[in-house]
């Protein structure tokens, strides 16, 4: 009697469970809101579902960031076409960046200086999108955690098997360009290449975060994505509290051993304000990272020529971890057994920043 009404109920369930369509979901979450938004406010029509799946796939996926979507409807051949006058152009800027119309000072301010040429289109673009309301929204798009510790960390592993291409600015605004991303160093002794490790610690780091009640979001899932240091920052200062980049180091010398947090200056002429919470996270880390796996602490840096950390308006730390160009570090790293204790160590830091 208990197997029938077993076999009942199961066949019950898979009832229901098939007259769900399988592709039913995923469609209904932020990113797709975040991207409908834009064909409303940018194009001022409904999405067609093919774009719409294209960019919230894009986002939901962080191949892009919130800004880069703004920015890909802003500057396509669509919105383009409109020739909108600058008054409109600028309203449609707060309406996109900051989800309100624009009050009669900012519209006013604005379309002086673009009639003035102080300032172009593209560039009020960059002010926009790095503004903290924008922040704000795209927090709001991409969900804030409901469960867990309520705090949200973002795990940025360093390079990639792919190196995105091209220059970016060294900070917001800032004319000195940089290469958007580098391929990193390799193990002299392991031979394993950085981006291999920086994602396999990444993922480790990112089971322990949760395991312990932190949400977690990555700047890249895979070694096949390329991602530029602004992106990275981008989608840190998107939906994070803070930003942990991970990085091994190399130098012709092999005798130079040991592990150092970098961190922005207190002079950092981009984002000053993110100094002191980026300094203390960077004592943190590296100072629970060496005492959990007895690598040299060689302390923390404070250096204001990292393209991500400079575009960062989270507290930001670039952790190098050691030295693949020595051997003893380079195979303790690259050795399996022993990646719980320097993800334990990173971990640990970061529950002394919250908890401090
Ligand atoms: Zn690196």
């Amino acid at each position: 009697m208990r197997k029938r009404l077993l076999s009942l109920l199961l066949a019950v369930v898979m009832t229901v469970l098939l007259a769900v369509p399988v592709n039913a979901d995923t469609t209904d979450d932020g990113y797709t809101g975040f991207a409908t938004r834009l064909y409303t406010v940018v194009l001022g029509r409904d999405p067609d579902p093919s774009g719409l799946y294209d960019w919230s796939n894009r986002l939901r996926t962080r191949q892009i960031s919130f800004a880069d979507c703004a920015r890909g409807f802003l500057f396509s051949p669509e919105f383009v076409s409109k020739n909108v006058n600058d008054a409109e152009y600028v309203s449609v800027l707060y309406r996109t960046f900051l989800d309100r119309e624009p009050d009669g000072d900012g519209l006013s301010y604005w379309t002086g200086r673009l009639a003035s040429g102080s300032v172009n289109r593209s560039s009020i673009v960059e002010g926009f999108s790095n503004s903290s309301e924008f922040a704000e929204l795209c927090r709001h798009y991409s969900g804030t955690p409901a469960s867990g510790n309520g705090i949200t960390v973002c795990i940025d592993p360093g390079h990639s098997g792919v190196v995105a291409s091209g220059y970016v600015p060294l900070g917001p605004g800032s004319s000195d360009m940089k290469l958007a991303d580098t391929s990193g160093t390799r193990g002299r002794f392991s031979g394993v290449a950085e981006y291999v490790l920086t994602m396999q610690i990444a993922d480790q780091l990112r089971a322990e975060l949760e395991a312990r009640g932190y949400n977690v979001i990555m700047t890249r899932y895979d070694n096949s994505t390329p991602v530029d240091c602004v992106t990275r920052a981008q989608i840190g200062n998107e939906g994070a509290d803070i930003m942990v980049r991970l990085h091994f180091d190399g130098l012709d010398n092999s005798s130079v051993s040991g592990a150092h947090a970098i961190v922005i200056a207190q002079d950092n002429p981009w984002n000053p304000q993110t100094y002191a919470g980026s300094a203390r996270l960077g004592r943190c880390i590296i100072d629970s990272y060496c005492s959990a796996t007895g690598i040299r602490n060689r302390g923390v840096f404070e250096q204001n020529n990292m393209t991500g950390n400079n575009w960062s308006t989270i507290p930001c730390v670039l952790l190098e971890m050691g030295f693949m160009t020595n051997q003893y570090d380079d195979l303790y790293m690259t050795d399996p057994e022993n990646q719980p204790a320097m993800v334990n160590g990173i971990a640990n830091g970061i529950d002394a920043y919250f908890a401090s």
